[in-house]
């Protein structure tokens, strides 16, 4: 049976770091704006956990909702008033907007040295050259789990499912970093009937599709490490992106759904945070 990557673990250990390096920090009382375009159950959740957090490391969080029908010029311009505002050092913008935004144009109205999940364009070029502070937090997420649990990644076969710009895209580059031997499977990988073959190579597999259960158990390599990204509403309830109880059975390690990626990826928007406050002058 493969060993849990137990996220909660591993946000715990973050959050204690950014707690310490926040407490080390004269900068300033951080303040992370969250900006929604419309409410969903989903999101409720993330926000809650994403509030929690915030409280418990003393950054202020300010949960600012703009009706589902907002014009792209609406958010660009909250997004402007937050980036001119002096008290707020941090913006998130919530996913997924309602289809008539175009996420892409938002992410770079987000002034960079704000950009609390590491999404704007700067932050993106910097993972490629392999020195980002201030990286998109999911896809750091998934390097923290595998890093915390030393899972070796040198010279490894890594195979990233997904290739979106906030998860996909930028693990692959992180991993590359890492000297994984890195392969990403998209859409054409699974048109071409390709997918099995890459996932069955995989010694670190990363699954960041959200479609729930894609990923056969049987397809794992014997003892691999899994790590899925994916979170589905199901019959079942939430599930991932791998049918877990099969992928356990022959992975070595693999990350629960939920209580894997997710906590995680909440302490790394904290930790974030925290890099973003470092640049403002001293206070
Ligand atoms: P996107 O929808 O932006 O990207 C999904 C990716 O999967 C795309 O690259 C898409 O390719 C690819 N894809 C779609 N269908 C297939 C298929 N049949 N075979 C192979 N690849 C396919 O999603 P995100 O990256 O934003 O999120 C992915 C999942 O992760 C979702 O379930 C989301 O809820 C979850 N998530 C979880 C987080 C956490 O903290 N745990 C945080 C963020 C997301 P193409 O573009 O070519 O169609």
């Amino acid at each position: 049976m493969a060993i849990l990557l137990d996220g909660k673990k591993v946000a715990a250990r973050v959050t204690a770091e950014v707690k310490e390096a926040l407490a080390g920090l004269k900068k300033g009382a951080p303040r992370l704006a969250s900006i929604r375009v419309g409410q969903t159950a989903a999101m409720d959740l993330y926000l809650k956990s994403q509030a929690r957090l915030a409280g418990e490391l003393g950054i202020a969080y300010q949960d600012e909702v703009l009706p589902a029908d907002a014009t792209q010029r609406q958010v660009e311009d909250v997004i402007a008033g937050f980036n001119k505002d002096a008290a707020t050092t941090g913006i998130i913008l919530q996913m997924p907007a309602p289809a008539a935004l175009r996420p892409e144009a938002l992410r770079r109205a987000i002034a960079p040295q704000k950009d609390a999940e590491g999404v704007h364009p700067a932050h993106l070029g910097e993972v490629v050259l392999g020195k980002a502070r201030v990286a998109p937090c999911t896809a750091a997420a998934c390097l923290e789990i595998l890093k915390h649990y030393e899972i070796p990644l040198r010279g490894r076969e890594a195979v990233v499912v997904g290739h979106s710009e906030i998860v996909g895209k930028p693990l692959s580059m992180m991993l590359l970093d890492e000297f994984a031997t890195t392969t990403v499977c998209h859409i054409a990988t699974s048109e071409a009937g390709q997918l099995e073959e890459h996932v069955r190579r995989a010694d670190v597999l990363v699954v960041a599709v959200g479609c729930a259960q894609m990923i056969k158990g049987a397809w794992i390599k014997e003892g691999a490490a899994v790590v899925d990204v994916g979170i589905n509403r199901s019959a079942q309830g939430i599930v991932g992106d791998v049918e877990f109880e099969a992928a356990s059975r022959r992975a070595g390690w693999i990350t629960p759904v939920p209580g894997g990626v997710g906590p995680v990826t909440v302490a790394m928007l904290m930790r974030n945070v925290v890099e973003l406050l470092k640049d403002r002058p001293t206070a």
